[in-house]
């Protein structure tokens, strides 16, 4: 399955509203600045997916980051779920 960067919000994951500035989650990726293209067709990544894309998600961040011209970590909006999830499968929790 090939991963690509959200066109809605470009892999930010949220847009501002344009009435007051608030940051929203994107309807398009549901916030985690990736979809699934498959086809032709773009996907939402489904929460349950996180975990076994997470590497390839962390991969994409990091390349857009570097476009945008940042070299250390960046606050990535999909990355808590994600990294929580990580971090329970590293611990061997089951999340509960
Ligand atoms: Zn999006």
């Amino acid at each position: 399955m090939t991963i690509i960067r959200c066109v809605s919000c470009d892999g930010f994951g949220w847009t501002e509203d344009d009435d007051d500035g608030s940051a929203q989650d994107c309807a398009w990726c549901g916030g985690v600045g990736y979809v699934y293209h498959e086809n032709g067709i773009d996907r939402r990544i489904p929460p349950t997916d996180y975990a076994a894309v997470s590497d390839q998600l962390e991969a994409l961040e990091l390349e857009r980051m570097r476009e945008m011209g940042y070299s250390g970590s960046a606050k990535k909006p999909w990355d808590q779920p994600v990294r929580q999830e990580r971090g329970n499968l590293l611990r061997g929790k089951s999340g509960t």
